[in-house]
Order: C-alpha cells, then sequence, then structure tokens
C-alpha cells in the first residue's frame, strides 16, 4: 500500500533519528525535508534514484500537492521533520487533505528537543518532591496562545517549563513569569541546536541575567528554554532521590522479593 510516512528526524545529528526512521529513508522513493530544521545529510541514507525536496520555501498547500503526487509514483513516501512530529508539526494540516486525497499515513516518532536539550545539559525535567510535571508550551509570537493557556497560568504551577519557538521573546517570558509570582533569580537553561555536530550552545543564568548571556553565546535560534526547580540537581551536592529506587518500592518491573 501507498504510503506517506510522517518520520521524526530528532533534534539534529544525523544519529538521532530512530532506526525505524532511518530504515524508512534506505527504502524512500521521495523525501520532502524541513530544510531548514533538519540536515540534508539524511538523504545520504536515501536509494540514489530517491527524489526529494526541501520543503522550507513551500506552502501547506505545495507541500500537499507534492506528496500527494509523489504517492502516486512510489510506494514509500517520508515527510521528514524535525523532532518529533506531535510537536508544533502541522501534522493535522497534512494529514488531512492526505487522508481525503485517499494516501494512507503513517507516524513514526523522533527524539523531542525538549528531551535532547534537556540530556545535553544533563538536567533532569523532574525532581521527586520538588515537580513531577513537565509543561511544554511557548509564548505567543506571530502565532497566537489561546486564551487559557497564558504562560502567566502556566507557571503558576511551578512545574518544569519547555518553551519552543519563544527565544526571541524574553520581555514576554520575564513579564509573564514575574506576573506568576517567579523570581529574577530563578534559574533559566538555554539549549541552542542540541546535538547538533559542533553547533550545539548550553547557557546558564537566571531570568535576569540569560537574554544577555544568549546574545553573547549567539544563541538566537533553535533554542530551547528549560525553567523550573528541577534545573541544577544534578550538579547540586544533594537532592532528594527518586522514590523509584528506594528499597522498600516495588513495582511491576521490581518486585519486593529483589531487596
Ligand atoms: N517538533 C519539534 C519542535 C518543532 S518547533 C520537536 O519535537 O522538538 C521548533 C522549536 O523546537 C524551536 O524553536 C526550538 O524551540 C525547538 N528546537 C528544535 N530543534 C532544537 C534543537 N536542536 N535544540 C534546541 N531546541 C530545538
Amino acid at each position: 500500500m501507498r504510503k506517506v510516512w510522517f518520520v521524526g528526524a530528532g533534534p539534529g545529528a544525523v544519529d538521532m533519528i530512530t532506526v525505524r526512521g532511518r530504515e524508512l529513508l534506505t527504502r524512500a522513493g521521495a523525501i520532502l525535508y524541513a530544510g531548514s530544521l533538519v540536515s540534508p545529510r539524511h538523504l545520504e541514507f536515501a536509494p540514489a534514484e530517491c527524489v526529494h525536496a526541501d520543503s522550507s520555501a513551500m506552502t501547506l498547500e505545495e507541500m500537499v500537492a507534492w506528496l500527494v503526487e509523489q504517492a502516486g509514483r512510489h510506494a514509500t513516501v517520508v515527510r521528514l521533520q524535525t523532532g518529533d512530529p506531535s510537536l508544533y508539526g502541522a501534522l493535522p494540516e497534512m494529514v488531512r487533505p492526505l487522508t481525503r486525497a485517499g494516501v494512507a499515513v503513517e507516524v513514526v516518532a523522533g527524539v523531542p528537543s525538549f528531551a535532547a536539550s534537556a540530556a545535553a545539559a544533563l538536567e533532569s525535567l523532574t525532581l521527586p518532591e520538588s515537580t513531577q510535571t513537565v509543561i511544554l508550551t511557548r509564548v505567543p509570537g506571530r502565532t497566537p496562545m489561546p486564551d487559557t493557556e497564558r504562560l502567566r497560568d502556566l507557571a503558576r504551577h511551578g512545574t518544569t517549563l519547555c518553551l519552543h519557538l519563544s527565544i526571541t521573546l524574553w520581555p514576554v517570558i520575564r513579564e509573564e513569569l514575574f506576573a506568576a509570582g517567579w523570581s529574577a533569580s530563578a534559574p533559566v537553561v538555554v539549549v541552542g541546536k542540541a546535538t547538533w555536530p559542533d553547533e550545539e550552545t548550553i547557557v546558564r543564568g537566571t531570568l535576569d541575567t540569560i537574554e544577555e548571556a544568549c546574545q553573547r553565546a549567539g544563541v538566537r535560534s533553535q533554542a530551547m528554554i528549560l525553567l523550573g526547580p528541577a534545573l541544577g540537581a544534578c550538579q547540586a551536592d544533594a537532592a532528594p532521590h527518586s522514590r523509584l529506587y528506594a528499597p522498600e518500592f516495588s513495582h511491576g518491573f521490581r518486585s519486593t522479593w529483589e531487596k
């Protein structure tokens, strides 16, 4: 059956795609890749005769038309996009018209940039007795936010925040976080181009200092902003240990007799 596969390429480095995603590239008849955020080196794994196009200058309609046309010619068509396709990936806008055109669709998950950023900075996003919740969000830029999801409301929970698409919007971020009661000394970690060879940059600071620190480090795009009480735990002398590994704690994979 002819199919368009939406494949998460992962955050940047070519070896951060899943084995399943790579395997699809090796048998793809056509690949539409998001050239602004996905490395063209992924194309080296495609067969020599594979047709490919960079979607960065295309409209949504042009992308869908390209995918439909290629699905008429090839059994395996790949739409390669950054990170994981379920996050800020315009998936429904592409899936709906493809389905209407009678093209089957399947998604292959990718390593999301928030996870790659946490790994790069040696950060855990959850910390026992501190925060057990992670909020993936953004602040409004050209894309508005739903009224119920203002950062000032989300940030009141005091949980970990991973801000996407927001690196140029520090004044908004600060205003919202201060309105939620955060202090100017709250720690912030910014990871630019996580996993990209020779381009990954990690910037640490506080709400007060981070904008300038990012400017100094040249981090202006493709950056993840991590905030919250779990930050810095790996570097701290003492942090509460996860109950998961407490001897008296038993769960499905490790019963108490293993104590
Ligand atoms: N689907 C992607 C997100 C796309 S939105 C995912 O799963 O991660 C684009 C935003 O993701 C960027 O503005 C930035 O905030 C973040 N991002 C993407 N790649 C990144 C990387 N390599 N390092 C840090 N942040 C990244």
